[in-house]
């Protein structure tokens, strides 16, 4: 399994991350870009990680001509999806290559996002990589669009085009290492789960087979859900047991009396019917805490948990202070702990409450991290 760190680990740090993850057993990271994949170096060495011990880091997203150096400097490894990807790497590299550059090639399959399409586009691709021996086949990969969909049209079509651009490469005699496909999704999806159908696959190339898990690390995992008319077994359906890694608190500031008939926060949305105890906490939408969760009068929305008691969000959230309701809870005073996200509120609620998905709502969090 590839261990995916990207976007500052889904918002939990990178730095923080991926040492742990390696000293758990990760011999594969994933980043987004060179300069991300420069960050994971640097705070796995700090990290006291020796350079023998060093996983191998898959750079995701596509790199340009500037990005060659940084991949050549810190042993990152590109997933490249044109010719010209690979042309830059050996400009880059040009009179200092000891042995061949490692790249991991992705195929589109039919998400139609990034990658070389099957047919005509892959032959090239691969005609030119067997004219050119600096350059070492690695990996080759794709990416499931409906990976959480259970007997998913789309991702049976999209194995089909992957193994046939597996028969295409093996026509070139490009023997990879690796093959991999498949996201926490496609692991959750159980039962028909990408490994139990790429592992033969990878094994008819004398490749190892692999997956690449985000989101599942984190402790999160997307709804799995069927097709219409499926009729697998329930058994894929089974939402993995997973507990979020991450809890972000915050600090009461200040706590204070309201009466009936004030309001609360930004153009007044919220108005006090009854005296009202509220507790101020130095957290806003600048931090992640989503504007969406703001309440007015009428419509309750976001809370934090005090006490392990519901504190609702009232008024509007602000960039950087948010207004909870407190009254009725005992005893709230300044310097006491409010938990924006942990045990009684998850980033799935943030994310049904702000209209997305928990990876943006993790994505989004900046505030100072620290491992426990
Ligand atoms: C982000 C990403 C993953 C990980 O996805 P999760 O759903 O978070 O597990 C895997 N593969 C690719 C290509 C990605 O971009």
């Amino acid at each position: 399994m590839l261990a995916v760190v990207k976007a500052n680990g889904y918002g939990h740090g990178a730095a923080l991350c991926a040492p742990e993850l390696v000293r758990t057993g990760a011999e594969w990271l994933g980043v987004t870009d060179a300069v991300e994949g420069a960050c994971v170096r640097k705070a796995l060495s700090e990290a006291g990680v020796r350079a023998a011990q060093q996983p191998r880091i898959l750079v995701m997203s596509g790199s340009l001509e500037e990005d060659a150096a940084t991949l050549l400097k810190e042993d990152l490894t590109p997933v490249v999806a044109t010719i010209q990807q690979m042309e830059w790497m050996l400009e880059a590299a040009r009179g200092r290559l000891i042995q061949p550059l490692r790249v991991h090639l992705e195929i589109d399959t039919g998400m139609s996002r990034q990658g070389v399409t099957t047919g005509a586009p892959l032959d090239d691709l691969l005609e030119w990589i067997r004219l050119h021996p600096d350059i070492s086949l690695d990996g080759v990969m794709t990416h499931f669009a409906s990976a959480e969909i259970a007997g998913s049209h789309q991702s049976m079509e999209q194995r089909v085009r992957f193994e046939r651009a597996i028969e295409q490469l093996a026509g070139y005699g490009l023997r990879p290492a690796w093959l991999h496909a498949g996201n926490s999704s496609a692991i959750d999806n159980g039962a028909e789960g990408t490994l139990a159908w790429l592992r033969p696959l990878a094994r008819s190339l004398g490749a190892k087979a692999m997956v690449r898990s985000g989101l599942a690390l984190y402790g999160y995992a997307l709804e799995i859900e069927p097709e219409p008319g499926y009729s697998g077994s329930l058994g894929a359906l089974v939402r993995p047991r997973l507990e979020p890694v991450m809890t972000w608190k915050a600090r009461v500031l200040e706590v204070h009396e309201i009466a009936a008939g004030e309001r609360v926060g930004y153009n007044g949305t919220f108005l006090a019917e009854r005296a009202m105890r509220l507790a101020l906490l130095p957290v806003g939408y600048a931090d992640g805490l989503r504007r969406e969760l703001s309440s007015t009068a009428d419509t309750t929305r976001g809370w934090v948990m005090i006490s392990g008691r519901r504190a609702p969000i009232v008024g509007r959230v602000s960039m950087n202070l948010t207004v909870v309701d407190v009254t009725g809870h005992d005893r709230v005073e300044p310097k006491d702990e409010a938990v924006v996200l942990g045990e009684g509120v998850t980033a799935e609620d943030h994310a049904r409450i702000a209209g997305t998905i928990s990876y943006e709502i993790l994505c989004g969090i900046k505030v100072p991290r620290r491992l426990v």
